[in-house]
């Protein structure tokens, strides 16, 4: 019996995807018009760094760090750093004021908590921005424990992050459900620390792979692992 279920955040139940493309577009109007970087070369740069922080600091939360991003953008073209803390602002404020949660998961999740299970979030991320994500959607309350890679100090699929998860929840891996949208980060990383795994597919994707596409399945989907 499923006791406890951990969500992932971004595009699990907070629109990310959609509120990071809103937010690139008055940060680069506002780089190319204080720092004279053009969109494009801006764009590629902020893609560029996160992989190249991936490959030097491995899986940890850091990699998702924007100022650490914005600071080495500028670093590198020797403009003032003094602008780090200006882009990271504008670009927080702009995904959290575009971010939505995705259709029917506020209702799902404010159910599952009345029901009675744990519920936890499992997140790639520091933790500070996805407690201000969750409370703009207005979820954060509804959670029991928040776990993010920078508490764990490693990321998902990592085992470790899930042995830290079913620490908090005190319960047995087969009692305890992932739900995300990553096949990888969430749904093997679960599974192959023995947790069950729901994968969140969204309404425009389809995989063999046992999951829902709408939030208004996934009570059925959870009696069914039962
Ligand atoms: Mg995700």
């Amino acid at each position: 019996m499923i006791k406890a279920v951990f969500f992932d955040v971004d595009d699990t139940l907070f629109s990310f995807q959609k509120a990071h493309r809103a937010a690139m577009v008055p940060l680069c109007q506002y780089v190319w018009e204080q720092l004279q970087i053009p969109p494009e070369e801006f764009v590629l740069a902020y893609d560029t760094q996160y992989r190249r922080m991936e490959e030097e600091i491995g899986p940890q939360a850091a990699i998702h760090n924007r100022m650490i991003r914005f600071l080495r953008i500028l670093e590198e073209r020797e403009k003032p750093l003094s602008f780090a803390p200006l882009l990271n602002d504008l670009y927080w404020n702009a995904v959290l004021d575009a971010g939505e949660p995705e259709p029917g998961a506020t209702e799902c999740i404010r159910s599952l908590r009345q029901k009675g299970y744990f519920l936890g979030i499992a997140s790639n991320m520091t933790l500070d921005w996805q407690m201000k994500k969750l409370d703009k959607i207005g979820l954060l309350p509804c959670f029991h424990r928040i776990v993010s890679s920078e508490e764990a100090g490693i990321e998902k699929p990592h085992r470790g992050f899930f042995d830290l998860c079913l620490r908090y929840a005190g319960c047995s891996p087969q009692e305890c459900l992932m739900v995300g949208d990553s096949l990888e980060l969430d749904i093997l990383g679960a599974e192959n620390a023995g947790m069950r795994a729901l994968w969140y597919a969204g309404p425009e994707k389809l995989s063999a792979h046992p999951g829902f596409s709408h939030y208004s399945q996934l009570e059925d989907r959870i009696a069914l692992l039962d």
